[in-house]
């Protein structure tokens, strides 16, 4: 079979750049080892315009959010599903010295709607502790990441354009035409590995750092507050009752396993937030592919044109995929450039040495 495009990887990276790719009338096989503890499918699917204790606004928001709108919008749409759920964030102060640091950026005009309202007080919601006030967020939500991949699978098995399987790298060969693949063919083959691409001979020389994160999920006795809550882990009401809790960092422990310490972590700071009684229904761990400058990995290989990647989300897939997604397929199109903050050739020095080491073994 011939196609245009082979997509290896169907996470978050790889779902909406290859359902970008067929929206433009590419023909597009994926392949994809389903993986329960995939970084997609572990995460809460969290979208926050807000970074971080600094109160900055995530990096290019006013362009990211957007296109995600649309992006999800449009998949609703299309399997006629809620997929993205809108709710405010309240971020809760832990010190009046946040507080400070908050009303001192607060003047800046840019926050235009992403900030609902400034609270220097408790707003007494039941069972919330935030002595110190916070503030509420617009314009983010969370993705049913899991709900999404699932959909997308099951309308790629059944127009047969995925191979649920491993993608075995010693079976690739590259051609004048593109690559070969069993028995498919394509110009072009996009790897979204996610952090397996560190095991990839053509692109592990890129510098991402496996990031291992554990969520829980938690039921009440049926509390179902309208917002989000946010500090230092977020809590995400999905229902019934129940919270999602995420999430912890480790660079040191790159395993799938979820830990006693992570469900410590985690238990410890929902009961910082609220004094809900709860219990533990769920626990995850996945990890995610962190990069060193915190920026996406997006561009085709320096030395064979028939091979590219894109990859690199960090913490902020559901932010930023769609928007990275439509303009990479852009530039595989050949219509504009890679964006050049995520441009793998940033790191070209890498391959280099990458190269030298490889040709000093032989
Ligand atoms: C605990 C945790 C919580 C998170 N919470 C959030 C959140 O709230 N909001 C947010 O935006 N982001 C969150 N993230 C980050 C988010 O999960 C990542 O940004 C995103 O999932 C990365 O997607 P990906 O497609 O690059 O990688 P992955 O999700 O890892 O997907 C890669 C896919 O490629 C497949 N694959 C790899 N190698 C092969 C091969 N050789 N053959 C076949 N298939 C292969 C894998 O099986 C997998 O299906 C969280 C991550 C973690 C771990």
């Amino acid at each position: 079979m011939k196609y245009d495009f082979i997509v290896v990887g169907h996470g978050l990276a790889g779902a909406i750049l290859s359902y970008t790719l067929r929206k433009q009338g590419r023909r597009v096989l994926v392949i994809d080892e389903p993986r329960a503890s995939a970084a997609s499918r572990v995460a809460a699917g969290l979208l926050n315009p807000v970074a971080g204790k600094r109160f900055a606004k995530s990096w290019l928001a006013d362009t990211f959010i957007p296109a995600a709108d649309a992006f999800y919008d449009e998949l609703e749409v299309h399997f006629g599903r809620q997929l993205f759920i809108h709710k405010p964030i309240y971020k809760i102060f832990s010190s009046i010295e946040e507080q400070n640091t908050w009303m001192a950026k607060s003047a800046d005009s840019s926050w235009g709607d992403y900030i609902l309202d400034t609270h220097t007080q408790s707003i007494h919601q039941p069972d919330i502790d935030d002595p110190y006030g916070g503030i509420m967020i617009g314009r983010g939500g969370y993705l049913q990441v899991a709900e999404m991949l699932d959909l997308l699978t099951q309308e790629l098995l059944e127009q047969k354009m995925m191979l649920p399987e491993r993608f075995d790298v010693e079976q690739l060969q590259l051609t004048e035409g593109g690559v070969r693949y069993k028995d498919a063919e394509a110009a072009h083959l996009i790897f979204c590995e996610g952090f397996q691409v560190v095991n990839n001979p053509y692109f592990k020389w890129l510098p991402i750092q496996p990031t291992k994160g554990e969520v829980l999920e938690v039921q009440t006795e049926n509390y179902d507050p309208e917002c989000i809550y946010n500090k230092a882990v977020y809590v995400v009401p999905v229902g019934d009752g129940r919270f999602k809790i995420g999430a912890t960092y480790n660079w040191r422990q790159p395993d799938e396993e979820p830990t006693p310490q992570g469900q410590e972590e985690l238990a410890e700071r929902f009961g910082q937030i609220t004094t809900q009684p709860f219990h533990v229904t769920g626990h995850w761990a996945g990890i995610r592919p962190a990069v060193r400058d915190r920026r996406p990995l997006a561009g085709t290989h320096p030395q064979f044109a028939q091979l590219s990647v894109f990859n690199g989300m960090g913490s902020k897939g559901v932010l930023m995929a769609p928007y990275l997604a439509q303009r990479f397929a852009a530039a595989l199109a050949g219509t504009e450039e890679v964006m050049p903050e995520i441009h793998i050739l940033r790191y070209l020095s890498l391959y280099y040495d990458y190269i030298n080491q490889q040709n000093q073994q032989l």
